[in-house]
């Protein structure tokens, strides 16, 4: 089955691979889907029309590659709206207390993950998945279970930890030490029963390693992830340096940089994607560029949680590649794309005086698509139009009021505040999304799933309060 895209404005490869210099750029062009694959991509009105094609005329809209989310955490659709702003390490006792522990509200989280990202121009979710205790094969299933009703392509990378929470505290042996988690070496050997059972990347579905990050994690527990990553072949999602506290930890326990340790353990390689980055310094952005791994920036959670702006300029200038993400909706309260993409494009220009090094919008959609795609180690299948790459695409109406009047559609997709745009949307070739109707499921369904959980809905209860006056002594009586 082949569809044919009519005269589409585009950003054309070429200008991605550029990085995006050149203003006025888009082009109108012709793109040829045949399976999962985009076959051609043509000047507007060359690629001859067949009978048994699918036409879609393209006139009047704006045809990009999906974007990729490049960290999220779907669990926490549940607690949207529910957890009080605070730093993450006293936010993150909040969220553990009202963490989802029903197999049904995994699902949904994981559905709801997926809509939220097609509709805010996404074709790809990085679920840094939490995973329920004893259950973990069983959560894995229902996750990919709901990104399949879905059809958005997924990497799940469920969230492992082998010490307690208290480790993630500068001087943590002072507070109250939990049981800690499973051991490293059971951890590991469930991501290789993992593997053998859901990563399927022939049908869009991944197993990646998801260290929760350093402050959480054994060297034997990081070092067994990075070999099952190169043996595998799959992508190494993590935290890094977050937090100020975290930065405190790294000098605590190990006296070297935290990214220098990740690289003495085999942790960075073109597979390795790291979320937030915000206490990274340019050494460390040096070692990431050089290996080739990817930062994820999620601003609105690092704002949402006063993490602080991480130096996503100093990182592109240096060459280390930047996608971005929503980060859970217990730190962000939504999963939209655009919204994101819009926050981290402007935000950086309070810290950079010169306008000429300020992201313009395509340099934005390059690190949405190519540099989303490189993240989660898709770089050779997905993030471009070009022919060979798989048909992960996403039309936009420019004709709705939000994208008028005509100006420059790249600059107000960015930088203007567009609602219901997303017309059409494809995964490896196949129409989930048709005049912005979800066609694989009754999105109906899904909003009554929220309306009506399968189980008692979580609350925020204040447990923070046991570590709080630890953390305001070390984080903030004592700078
Ligand atoms: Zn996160």
């Amino acid at each position: 089955m082949q569809t044919l895209i009519q005269s589409v404005l585009t950003l054309p490869d070429k200008v991605l691979e550029r990085d995006g210099l050149d203003p006025h750029s888009l082009e109108s062009v012709d793109v040829l889907l045949t399976g999962c694959q985009i076959q051609a991509v043509a000047p507007a009105g060359t690629l001859p029309q067949t009978a048994d094609q699918r036409v879609i005329d393209g006139r009047n809209k704006l045809l990009l590659a999906g974007f990729v989310n490049g960290h999220t955490h779907s669990s926490q659709v549940w607690q949207r709206g529910l957890i009080p702003q605070l730093p993450l390490e006293l936010w993150l006792s909040n969220v553990f207390e009202s963490t989802p522990r029903h197999l049904d509200q995994l699902y949904w989280g994981a559905v709801s993950t997926a809509v939220d990202t097609l509709f805010s121009g996404g074709t790809c979710v990085m679920d840094h998945a939490y995973v329920i205790p004893g259950q973990e094969m069983e959560t894995v299933a229902a996750l990919v279970r709901g990104y399949r009703s879905v059809g958005i392509r997924a990497v799940v990378a469920p969230l492992m930890m082998d010490l307690p929470f208290a480790s993630g505290f500068p001087k943590g042996c002072l507070l109250p030490q939990s049981a800690s988690p499973r051991a490293a070496r059971e951890l590991l050997a469930l991501m290789e029963a993992m593997v053998a059972e859901f990563h399927d990347p022939d049908h869009g579905i991944y197993v990646g390693l998801g260290p929760t990050g350093f402050h959480r994690c054994s060297d034997e527990l990081l070092a067994g992830c990075a070999d099952l990553s190169q043996r595998y072949d799959l992508c190494l999602h993590t935290h890094l340096l977050e937090t100020r506290a975290q930065h405190r930890v790294a000098q605590e326990r190990y006296g070297i940089r935290a990214v220098q340790h990740l690289a003495t353990l085999g942790c960075l390689s073109p597979r390795t994607s790291l979320a937030h980055g915000v206490w990274i310094d340019e050494a460390d952005i040096d070692d990431l560029a050089r290996a080739g791994a990817t930062l994820v920036h999620n601003p609105v959670s690092n704002l949402r949680l006063g993490s602080g702006l991480a130096p996503i300029l100093k990182c592109r200038q240096r060459g280390l590649n930047v996608a971005f993400g929503c980060d859970g909706a217990a730190s962000n309260d939504a999963q939209n794309l655009l919204e994101v993409i819009k926050l981290g494009t402007m935000l950086h220009t309070v810290t950079e005086a010169d306008y000429d090094r300020w992201i313009t919008p395509e340099q934005a959609l390059q690190m949405a698509t190519v540099g989303g795609a490189h993240g989660v180690n898709l770089g050779d299948r997905t993030g471009r139009i070009a022919p060979g790459f798989e048909a992960d695409l996403v039309l936009y109406n420019l004709d709705h009021p939000s994208l008028l009047p005509r100006t420059n559609p790249l600059q107000l997709l960015v930088l203007g505040r567009p609602t219901e745009v997303v017309e059409a949307a494809w995964v490896r070739g196949r129409q989930l999304v048709d005049q912005g109707q979800l066609l694989t499921l009754d999105r109906e369904t899904l909003h009554d799933a929220l309306r009506h959980p399968p189980m008692a809905s979580p609350e925020s209860r204040t447990q923070h309060h046991a570590v709080e006056p630890h953390y305001r002594e070390v984080m903030l009586n004592r700078p």
